[in-house]
């Protein structure tokens, strides 16, 4: 190998809420993958408020091995925060954050490995097919990968979940990121470097459910579209220009109309039909800023994105 290899520390990040029948699989499927590496590897597990048996395994787990770490969060704050966690608290040179329901393939960690060595700051896991969702769902993630790339500035690359290596300076400038709209494929998009691409098949869940319906999907494409792009606020300035435009002709020609031909009295439903269309408008308008002004406020506010009660593995000085 001609480029100078990586050393230390690999990071494994992984979320978990309410998984107590997936943690064993997972270390049972990842442990010999990590071990054939020959590197320094830690898994760190963060419990996202699970009401299940998930913490005490952890902890159970990081009890007896070294190279297992988990950090727990005082309540239930979704997978992004929780991923934000589990980035502020990997000291890995390279980290990986993984899905615990090993629906992110562990024999990707080798060949992402392998081209971060061979100089890649991150290796994004580009999901070919995705023949186990519905079709609505497919269908949705397509729309929203076209729409979002249309609005926002930075590209955000089609079908890649969170699973990804990142260089340790990728996952720096990741942290450097304090929004608390947390649209991760946006946020972890949005340092670039140098990227490369594994493809592969997303096979379905091994155990447990999905904790993501078809709506709380339709809000998250929603918050990455107003976190990432203020097109939806300019469309209409230029909404009200092209009405203003049309209403200044529409007016000159009520006016030379009503001088040529005098008063002509009619017109009540055509009055009604203009005032509800534009009150939609306006009330669209409206919901939009809305949007917006609620972002604000989240963000102003300040509030931090996780709450830590407790650490395990990570030595005395905690
Ligand atoms: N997860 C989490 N907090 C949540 C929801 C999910 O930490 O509030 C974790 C979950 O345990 C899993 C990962 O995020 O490890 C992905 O969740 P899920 O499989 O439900 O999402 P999907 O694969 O359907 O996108
Ligand atoms: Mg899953």
């Amino acid at each position: 190998m001609n480029a100078p290899p990586r050393p230390g520390l690999l990071s494994i990040a992984v979320p978990c809420f309410n998984e107590q029948h997936s943690i064993q699989p997972f270390i049972a499927a990842i442990t010999p993958v990590l071990e054939a590496l020959g590197r320094r590897y830690e898994i760190v597990f963060v419990d996202d408020g699970s009401t299940d048996n998930t913490l005490p395994l952890l902890v159970a787990l990081a009890s007896t091995h070294a190279h297992i770490k988990v950090i727990s969060l005082t309540r239930n704050f979704g997978k992004e925060a929780a991923l934000t966690a589990a980035l502020d608290f990997v000291s890995g040179a390279a980290v990986i954050p993984m899905d615990v329901d090993l629906q992110d393939p562990v024999e990707l960690i080798a060949p992402m490995v392998a081209k971060w060595q061979a100089g890649a700051d991150v290796v994004l896991a580009h999901r070919q097919s995705r023949p186990n969702d519905a079709v609505v769902k497919r269908w949705a993630a397509r729309l929203f990968y076209r729409l979002i790339s249309k609005l926002s500035a930075i590209p955000i690359p089609e079908n890649v979940g969170d699973f990804r290596l990142m260089d340790r300076k990728v996952v720096d400038c990741v942290r450097q990121l304090p929004e608390k709209t947390r649209f991760m494929k946006g946020i972890l998009a949005w340092p670039g470097f140098q990227t490369e691409t594994i493809e592969f098949t997303r096979p379905p869940r091994q155990a447990g459910s999905s904790k993501w319906p078809l709506w709380k999907l339709f809000n998250y494409a929603l918050d990455g579209i107003f976190s990432f792009s203020t097109a939806p606020l300019r469309v209409w300035t230029y909404i009200g220009s092209a009405l203003s435009f049309f209403s200044l002709g529409y007016f000159l020609w009520v006016v030379v109309k009503t001088l040529v031909l005098g008063i002509d009295v009619p017109g009540y439903a055509s009055t009604l039909a203009v005032i509800l269309f534009f009150n939609g408008i306006i009330l669209i308008g409206l919901g939009i800023l809305g949007e917006y002004l609620g972002r604000v406020f989240i963000e102003v506010k300040g509030r931090p994105i996780y709450l830590v009660r407790s650490k395990v593995g990570f030595g005395n000085k905690d």
